[in-house]
């Protein structure tokens, strides 16, 4: 599990990078789950569920926060429709790296958990060893998956 691979249909992924662009305006950070399923491939993302449709302040700090209703919100939608979460994604104004608070506060802190970061407020170009790429391990530690090394950990152009 903690190796296996994300997979995300190319128009999934570029519609939710646009998404992220918009909702951070260029002036803030912006944030979602990626929803989906087990194959035998790997993990394959089918939805984006953004931070703000989980709660509408979640951006008002600059910084994303998630507060416990919030999650409350996203295990009640995974539960009445099957789905998992499989990765976070949010933007930073410059680098991909993450912040002492990304590294302090996962999102989601499961073993296997990739959180991905998006340079520029998502403004493209988009290049997926321009992202950070970061696995959780559990216990605070991180693997950092970033650069070419990416390519192997997550997909974002089936074309088959
Ligand atoms: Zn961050």
């Amino acid at each position: 599990m903690a190796n296996s691979k994300v997979i995300v249909p190319r128009r999934l992924w570029l519609d939710g990078l646009a998404e992220l662009c918009h909702r951070g305006g260029l002036t803030h950070e912006a944030g979602a789950f990626l929803l989906g399923t087990k194959s035998g491939e790997g993990r394959v993302g089918t939805k984006w569920v953004f931070y703000d449709e989980l709660d509408p302040n979640a951006y008002s700090t600059g910084i994303c926060i998630l507060h416990a209703d919030a999650f409350d919100r996203l295990w009640r939608y995974c539960r009445e429709t099957g789905l998992m979460v499989i990765a976070d994604i949010h933007t930073h104004p410059g680098s991909p790296r993450q912040s002492p608070s990304d590294r302090a506060n996962p999102m989601i802190a499961l073993q296997g958990h990739l959180a991905l970061i998006v340079p520029n407020y998502a403004k493209g170009p988009h290049w997926r060893h321009r992202l950070g790429i970061y696995r959780y391990e559990g216990s605070h530690k991180w693997t950092d998956l970033s650069g070419w090394r990416g390519r192997i950990m997550l997909s974002t152009g089936t074309f088959r």
